[in-house]
C-alpha cells in the first residue's frame, strides 16, 4: 500500500499500515506508484499537498491508478485532495475547516456505514466536510447533518483521522477494496 508522503501526516498512516500486516511504500515520485494495490492521501495542508503534487508531476499518474480500479483513500486535506476542485477523483465538492475556526479539533464518535463493530472513534482537525456530491458518490457516515465520509467504488473519502486514533476500521475497508491475489507493497 503507498502512502503519498509530500507533506502531512503520512508516518501515522504508514504504521497503521504495518499493523494490518501490509507493507507501506512512501510515494514522492511517479514510478513510486508503480505496481501498487492501494494508495493513501494523509491528512496535511491541501494547498502545500497541492504545490508538491504539481512539482513532482503526480497529479495524472494519481488519476489513472485511481481510475484503473487500484483503492484509494483520501482522509482529511486527502479528502479536499480528491474533490472536483483539485485531482478530480471523486465527485464531491468540499467545503474547508468547514467546522468552523473555533472548533478547531475534536473527536466523536462515527457510525460508518458497512463497518460493523460499533462507531469509530474519530478526530477532526481543522476538518473539511462534503458540501455536494454526485448521484454515484455514497455518503457513509454524517456528523451534524454533513457527509464527513464517502465513498464511490475504488475510491474512499473521510474528514477525520482514522490513523490518529488508532481505528484500524477505515485501512481495513480500503484493505477488503484491494481484489485477491494482487496484494503488493
Ligand atoms: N484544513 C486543512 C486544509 O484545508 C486540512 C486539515 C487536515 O488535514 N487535518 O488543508
Amino acid at each position: 500500500m503507498g502512502i503519498l508522503a509530500l507533506q502531512g501526516d503520512f508516518e501515522a498512516h504508514a504504521k497503521l499500515v504495518g499493523r494490518l500486516g501490509a507493507l507501506a511504500r512512501e510515494v514522492r515520485s511517479p514510478p513510486q506508484l508503480d505496481g501498487l494495490d492501494a494508495l493513501v492521501i494523509p491528512g496535511g495542508e491541501s494547498t502545500v499537498m497541492t504545490l508538491g503534487i504539481e512539482r513532482e508531476g503526480l497529479a495524472e499518474p494519481v488519476r489513472a491508478l485511481a481510475a484503473s480500479g487500484v483503492p484509494v483513500l483520501g482522509t482529511c486535506a486527502g479528502m479536499i485532495m480528491l474533490d472536483n476542485d483539485h485531482l478530480g477523483i471523486l465527485d464531491i465538492r468540499t467545503s474547508r475547516n468547514a467546522f468552523g475556526r473555533q472548533v478547531r479539533s475534536f473527536e466523536a464518535e462515527v457510525e460508518l456505514a458497512g463497518v460493523a463493530g460499533g462507531p469509530i472513534r474519530a478526530i477532526f482537525i481543522r476538518a473539511p466536510w462534503v458540501q455536494e456530491h454526485g448521484e454515484g458518490v455514497e455518503v457513509l457516515a454524517r456528523l451534524d447533518g454533513h457527509p464527513v465520509a464517502v465513498r464511490a467504488g475504488n475510491v474512499i473519502a473521510v474528514s477525520f483521522h482514522p490513523e490518529l486514533s488508532g481505528e484500524a476500521r477505515v485501512h481495513e475497508l480500503l484493505l477488503a477494496a484491494v481484489p485477491s491475489g494482487s496484494r503488493s507493497a
